[in-house]
């Protein structure tokens, strides 16, 4: 009997004890920087003559860690190695996998501070984004692990007389798990443990901006217990190495979270049957947002802005949940952007270890460039309130920036920027709002702050994102509580933390035994 699933708490670090012992746990991460890691495919380590780095962002002459890169061999030799264990690890019990998960969860819960505080120095989350980072893997496991549990069940069928009818959830085969840097621990654990416990053998292949943390988590899944062979971890250039394992025959699914571009990239070369290749693919693609908050004429003005200001520039905007767009009544537009632009400029910027700062680097150098290119359009298509510039020297900082006067036709009302860049437009009704809060080609999240129930009942059926909040900030879904997945453009729907997240990893045999 399993205690039932509750959310990991999130550490409270105005007690000193608690900052003391992030500290500890800083100058531990500090001082394993720098080395030089391997790709593993079936337990052993290897190399292949090149190398890439990853560098802290908020300190750019810091090397934090050397990868060994993936080569087409090696991806062809992972993906040899998940074929060759599939079998085995198909015909464990399904209780048997989920407890390697339990078994991880505990030990990350034991280790959370050291995996938060990897992200703070590979990615610059500031301490909270990066405990919340590391809470959410907890969450996956325990999660996934009652799931796959209770998928084992006899599931409910209509019985016809003189039959025994089954329900299986069985395993697909081989899935390429292909995270994003944003949240380097939570979605890669999530995608890679839910993949694991249905029974697939998988080829991870991290992201090049947070391999590190991916290692590390890496090396906790052998520890708790998972045979050689079931994961082969594939740093490398996705540009490089991703088609590759993505048409392979031999690959039955695809999990992937990213952008827009990517993820249709790999929609299309799974669609394609490779010789030799006896089944669908199956794609899970999560993709991009440009989430939108929206304000009407009832709203309580400083609640609204306090959650536009932390969904627009938490981890420097750089969520697919982030509100990069801000839509508010004429009646409180001034009020409400007021009150956001001042946050902004009260925003403490600098290297997150130090954790009096909320907001940390942006990832690197090509983000940094891009953001900068669209607060140059930005300028062009509104009115610059605060921000545009670098905020810190040494790594790639950002300034929180608002932009005030944007019309829906405007380049950063429709395209993703990911860094902490918001645009705020001013609408005459709750209605045109609405309409304007629709009008791009994501689905992600969105949010409504309103004291009008007709207004939150209409929004509940016509806002169309997969994640809608009402009179809350619209980042922070928690696994269990807020199933994740967008809409549109965003992608699949996939429901990532709910109950039917895994059956994507899963085929369902239904069998009937006359007697
Ligand atoms: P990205 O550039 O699309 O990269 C995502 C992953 O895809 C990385 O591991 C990347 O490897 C890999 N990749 C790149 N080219 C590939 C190819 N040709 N074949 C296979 N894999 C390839 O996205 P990102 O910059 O890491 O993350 C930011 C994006 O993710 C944003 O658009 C954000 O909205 C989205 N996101 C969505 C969700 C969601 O749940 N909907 C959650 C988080 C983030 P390399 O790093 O080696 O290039
Ligand atoms: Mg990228």
């Amino acid at each position: 009997m399993l205690p039932e699933f509750r959310n990991e708490s999130l550490t409270d670090f105005s007690v000193e004890s608690n900052r003391k012992a992030f500290q500890t746990a800083l100058e531990k991460v500090q001082s394993e920087l720098g080395h030089e890691w391997p790709i593993l495919i079936d337990g052993q380590r290897k190399t292949t003559g090149q190398t890439f780095a990853r560098l802290n962002p908020a300190q750019t002459a810091e090397t934090i860690a050397r990868f060994a890169k993936g080569t087409k061999e090696t991806a062809l030799e992972a993906v040899a190695a998940a074929d060759k264990h599939f079998q085995e690890w198909s015909h464990w019990e399904p209780e048997a996998r989920a407890r390697i998960l339990l078994r991880a969860a505990a030990m990350l819960r034991r280790r959370k501070h050291e995996f938060s505080a990897t992200m703070v120095l590979e990615v610059g989350k500031n301490w909270a984004e990066a405990d919340g980072d590391t809470a959410e893997a907890i969450d996956f496991m325990e999660f996934y692990a009652r799931e796959m549990m209770r998928l084992a069940e006899p599931q409910p069928l209509v019985g016809i007389a003189g039959e025994e009818e089954n329900l299986y959830y069985m395993p697909l085969g081989i899935g390429v798990v292909i995270p994003p840097w944003n949240f380097p621990l939570a979605i890669l654990v999530g995608m890679t443990t839910a993949s694991l416990v249905a029974g697939n053998t998988v080829i991870l292949k991290p992201a090049s901006a947070s391999p590190f943390i991916a290692w590390r988590f890496y090396n906790l899944l052998e520890e708790a217990g998972l045979p050689p062979g079931v994961l082969n971890f594939l740093p490398g250039h996705g540009s490089a190495i991703g088609d590759t394992i993505v048409s392979h025959p031999r690959t039955r699914f695809i999990a992937f979270t990213g952008s827009k571009e990517v993820g249709l990239h790999i929609q299309r070369l799974a669609a394609e049957i490779a010789p030799g290749q006896i089944w669908i693919k199956r794609t899970i693609l999560e993709m991009g947002g440009k989430d939108c908050i929206l304000v009407d004429e009832s709203a309580n003005p400083e609640d609204a802005a306090q959650g536009i200001y932390a969904s627009a520039f938490g981890f420097q905007g750089q969520k697919c949940s982030a509100c990069s767009r801000a839509i508010i009544h004429e009646k409180l537009y001034d009020d409400v952007v007021g009150r956001v632009v001042e946050m902004a400029q009260k925003t403490t910027i600098g290297p997150t270890k130090d954790c009096g700062n909320y907001l940390g680097p942006v990832v690197d150098e090509a983000a940094f460039n891009k953001i900068m290119e669209y607060i140059e359009i930005g300028k062009k298509e509104g009115k610059l309130l605060t921000g545009g510039e670098r905020g810190h020297t040494g790594g790639w900082f950002i300034k929180p920036t608002v932009f005030g006067n944007i019309g829906p036709e405007a380049r950063i009302f429709q395209e993703e920027i990911f860094g902490p860049v918001l645009a705020c437009t001013k609408v005459k009704s709750f209605k045109q709002g609405l309409e304007y809060a629709n009008a791009t080609d994501y689905g992600l999240t969105g949010a409504l702050y309103s004291n009008n129930r007709q207004h939150l009942e209409i929004a509940r059926r016509d806002f169309h994102v997969g994640n809608l909040y009402l009179n809350r900030k619209c980042t922070g879904a928690l696994v269990g509580a807020h199933p994740f997945g967008g809409f549109n453009m965003s992608g699949t729907d996939s429901k990532a933390g709910g109950r039917d997240y895994l059956l994507l990893f899963t085929q369902a045999k239904s069998v009937a035994e006359r007697f």
